[in-house]
């Protein structure tokens, strides 16, 4: 870890000195005189040998303490604790305990297979949307190779493709020492292969390295294979590695924003080898999972935060996980830096832009019905037809109860707005949502939040 730390510091300070927008004078006094001095455990020591020492210590700490911890997770993708030290204090620096020799065998698995520790199967919440997938997952990484192969995930962005992904390499490494596993993004096989191609050796050593490297492995994951779809050699040279590993039974992962059908380029031997395999995909978290993967974040950083907070997050940010936790991340660090509480009023101060971004906009109907549709997950044309399974039947008369408050429209304005004749079931439906909020101050929150978007001013 000591060696990656040293290699990735620059990117580290001149990352922290844009996202802090640090001007010049102060990142050469505070920062370039500051490097990473020792590594125990998961403590850095990061000494500084610049004037003043102790006086500048102080700054530093107060300063710069979270945008180092934070800058550190994001380029290194893992929590740190941080001792900054100066010459004169380094040897009062915490020493950690014996590091367990068990464990270093597995660091360095990990590091070898481009593994992130944080992707494992702990800190993967299941829910409705992804619990085939999670399920599928955790048996080949229980018996890799022996089920179902390959094993093909896909999803939109942000959805935890790649963390699942890489859970199961995490398991394996822990579970089954002797095999080995190799993670990589299909970005970095093509750029490899090119790179080859380019330098154009004719004895094909580099060639046989990079066949070696991805063959010589019982586990190998390709992650976003969209990018190697289509351009032919990549695709070539992937078909021929993924066939070798296949019929000798090694387990294949792939991931993707698509299932294999909807790739118009894919070759059909590459298409009938993925169909012989499993395809699960992952959807976007419904509410009782966002909340649950925003409270075990907080927990797994250790963050005491209200429900209400939670609440807010995961009522008004519904796709993607990865903006999930961007915002969380977003409330924390803002409520660090201006030594306040994470308070629901300042969640909502933080995330005004993210969540309200509009002005002058006309509130009419079709307006309320669309941003209620996506708020719930629903289409328009299922909110106007003549569905009546619950969510759409409830979702129509939250519509109905939002445009008698927000617009001047009549019942049978609004009753033709939703494709209902009958302008009764619209009083029917605003009363049954009025009688709600009474009755049930959830709703109530509900309502406020999808105001707050139909009319963020
Ligand atoms: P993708 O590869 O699909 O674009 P990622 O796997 O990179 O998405 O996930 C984005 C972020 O969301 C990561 O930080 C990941 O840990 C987190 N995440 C996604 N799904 C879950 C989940 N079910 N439980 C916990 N964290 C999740
Ligand atoms: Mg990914």
């Amino acid at each position: 870890m000591y060696n990656i730390l040293l290699d990735k510091w620059d990117e580290i300070i001149s990352k922290l000195k844009y996202d802090y927008d640090i001007a010049d004078v102060s990142f050469r006094t505070w920062i370039l005189p500051l490097s990473v001095d020792s590594v125990d455990d998961n403590i850095i020591n990061i000494i500084y040998t610049g004037a003043n020492a102790e006086m500048a210590l102080q700054i530093i700490k107060n300063k710069y303490f979270v945008p180092f911890k934070v800058t550190i997770e994001e380029v290194i993708g893992q929590e740190f604790e941080l001792n900054f030290v100066t010459t004169s204090t380094k040897t009062s620096s915490p020493q950690s305990d014996n590091v367990s020799s068990s464990n270093t065998p597995v660091k360095q698995k990990q590091e070898d297979a481009n593994l992130n520790p944080r992707y494992n199967f702990d800190s993967f919440i299941v829910g409705s949307n992804n619990n085939m997938a999670h399920a599928v997952a955790l048996s080949v990484a229980e018996s890799p190779g022996k089920w179902y192969n390959p094993l093909f995930i896909y999803g939109g962005v942000g959805l935890g493709k790649t963390h699942l992904m890489q859970a199961i390499g995490n398991y394996i490494i822990t579970n089954n020492p002797d095999l080995k596993v190799l993670y990589t993004s299909s970005e970095s096989f093509t750029n490899e292969l090119i790179d080859i191609m380019r330098s154009g050796k004719k004895d094909n050593t580099d060639f046989t390295s990079f066949r070696n490297k991805y063959r010589n492995v019982d586990v190998l994951m390709i992650d976003d294979i969209q990018f190697i779809i289509g351009k032919d050699r990549t695709q070539e040279e992937f078909f021929h590695t993924f066939n070798d590993l296949y019929m000798s039974e090694k387990q294949l992962i792939i991931t993707s924003d698509k299932p294999p059908k909807d790739f118009l380029l894919l070759e059909e031997r590459l298409r009938t080898r993925f169909d012989s395999g499993i395809t699960v995909d992952i959807q976007s978290p419904d509410y009782e999972t966002r909340m649950a993967i925003l409270k075990k974040n907080a927990e797994l950083k250790h963050y005491d935060i209200d429900d209400s907070v939670f609440q807010y997050i995961a009522d008004n940010i519904v796709s993607n996980v990865r903006e999930l936790e961007g915002a969380l991340k977003k409330i924390i660090l803002f409520a660090n830096l201006s030594h306040q509480k994470v308070t629901l009023p300042l969640a909502q101060d933080v995330l005004k832009d993210l969540i309200s971004p509009n002005l002058n906009i006309k509130i009419d109907c079709e307006r309320i019905i669309e941003i209620v549709g996506e708020h719930f997950n629903i289409s328009v044309s299922d909110l106007i037809s003549n569905k009546k399974t619950k969510d759409i039947a409830y979702t129509r008369q939250i519509c109905m109860y939002l445009c008698k408050q927000l617009t001047e429209e009549t019942y049978s304005g609004i009753g033709k707005a939703l494709h209902r004749k009958d302008h009764s079931t619209i009083m029917y439906g605003v009363k049954k949502i009025q009688e709600d909020i009474y009755d049930n101050p959830s709703t109530k929150n509900l309502i406020d939040v999808l105001t707050k978007k139909i009319d963020p001013n």
